[in-house]
C-alpha cells in the first residue's frame, strides 16, 4: 500500500554541506570580478539559489528567467517556454539550475543567454542525471550526480507538490 511520503535520498544536512562549497567554489572563480550577476532558472531552483547565494562572498545581483515545460509531464517535453527581461551585456554571470535531464532545459536558456552577450557565463546545477542526457550540456559547478531518477524537494515539485521539502527525495510511485 503506497504512504504517499517521498522517501528521503539526498539529506539536508548533505545538501547543506555541498551547497557551502559550491558557494566557495565559485566565490574563488570569481574572485576578481566586481559583482556576479546570479541568474536563478524557475521554479525549481529558488531554493537552491536562496541558500547558494548566501555562501558567495563575491557580491550578487539577483535575476530570474522562468523555464516552463508543457504539462504534468515527469520528463521534459521538449518545449520549453522562456519568460524574462534580463540585460546581461558585458555581465560575469552565473546560472543557477536544479537539475539537468535530458539538457534540453538548459541548451534552451544558454541560447538565449548567450544572445545577451554576456562577459563570462558558468552554469551551477544541484543536481545532475548524465545518463539521461540527450543534448551535450555540461555545468560548471554540480552538487550531486545522480541516477536516472525522479526525485522532489529542495524547490523540485511533482505535480506541484513537494517543493518546501528540505532534503531531495523519491516520491512514492
Ligand atoms: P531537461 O530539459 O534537462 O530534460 O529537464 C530539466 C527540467 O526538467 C528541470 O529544470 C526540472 O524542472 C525538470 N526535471 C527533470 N528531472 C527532474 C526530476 O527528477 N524531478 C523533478 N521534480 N523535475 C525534473
Amino acid at each position: 500500500m503506497a504512504t504517499g511520503l517521498p522517501s528521503e535520498y539526498i539529506s539536508a544536512e548533505q545538501i547543506t554541506a555541498r551547497v557551502k562549497e559550491m558557494g566557495q567554489a565559485v566565490s574563488d572563480d570569481h574572485a576578481d570580478a566586481t559583482e556576479l550577476t546570479v541568474v536563478c532558472v524557475l521554479n525549481g531552483a529558488f531554493i537552491f539559489t536562496a541558500d547558494l547565494v548566501r555562501q558567495i562572498t563575491v557580491p550578487c545581483r539577483l535575476e530570474f528567467i522562468r523555464a516552463s515545460s508543457y504539462g504534468l509531464l515527469r520528463s521534459s517535453s521538449g518545449m520549453v517556454t522562456l519568460n524574462h527581461d534580463l540585460d546581461l551585456e558585458a555581465r560575469r554571470v552565473l546560472l543557477v539550475e536544479d537539475i539537468i535531464d535530458t539538457g534540453l532545459t538548459l541548451s534552451r536558456i544558454l541560447d538565449e543567454l548567450q544572445r545577451l552577450r554576456p562577459a563570462s557565463l558558468k552554469i551551477c546545477t544541484l543536481l545532475d542525471k548524465p545518463s539521461a542526457r540527450k543534448i551535450p550540456v555540461e555545468a560548471d559547478y554540480t552538487g550531486f550526480t545522480i541516477p536516472d531518477l525522479f526525485v522532489v524537494g529542495y524547490g523540485l515539485d511533482s505535480a506541484g507538490l513537494y517543493r518546501e521539502l528540505p532534503f531531495i527525495a523519491i516520491p512514492d510511485p
